[in-house]
C-alpha cells in the first residue's frame, strides 16, 4: 500500500504513515494501490483502474463547527477554505472581540447553509456526507 499523502509505500495495516503523519485516507493525492498521483476528485485510480476513497468530510461537524465556533472561522478551517477562515478569525481578535458579532452571524449563516444545502462541498470541491 502506498501512502495517500506522500505517494511512498507503507505497512498496509498503517492508520498514519510513518513518512508523513498524515492519517491514511485523508487525502487523495496519490494512488492507496499503485502510488501513482491521482486527479483531483477521481473515483478510480486512472493508472490501475483501483478505486479511490474519497475521504469525505461531515456536514454535520462542518455545520456544528459554523454554530458555536464561527466567530473564530474554526468550521471554514475545518472544510479547508482558509481564507474566508483566517478573515473571521481576524476580525474576532483584531476588534478584541468587539466585531465579535459580525463573524458569529457569518458563521452562523455558514452553519445554516452548510446543513441545508445538500450540495455543500470542502474547499476541493468533495462533497460532504451526512
Ligand atoms: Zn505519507
Ligand atoms: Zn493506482
Amino acid at each position: 500500500m502506498y501512502c495517500t499523502n506522500c505517494g511512498r509505500q507503507i505497512d498496509p495495516n498503517a492508520v498514519i504513515c510513518v513518512h508523513c503523519g498524515v492519517r491514511c485516507g485523508q487525502v487523495n493525492t496519490y494512488c492507496k494501490n499503485c502510488g501513482g498521483t491521482t486527479i483531483p476528485n477521481a473515483t478510480i485510480c486512472v493508472r490501475c483502474g483501483a478505486p479511490i476513497q474519497l475521504y469525505r468530510k461531515s456536514r454535520l461537524t462542518a455545520g456544528l463547527l459554523g454554530f458555536f465556533l464561527g466567530c473564530f472561522g474554526v468550521h471554514n478551517f475545518y472544510l479547508g477554505y482558509n481564507g474566508k477562515a483566517i478573515a473571521q478569525l481576524l476580525i474576532t481578535l483584531l476588534s478584541f472581540g468587539l466585531f465579535s458579532g459580525i463573524s458569529t452571524v457569518w458563521g452562523f449563516v455558514e452553519g445554516v447553509l452548510i446543513l441545508t444545502n445538500p450540495n455543500a462541498t470542502d474547499a476541493k470541491g468533495v462533497p460532504l456526507t451526512d
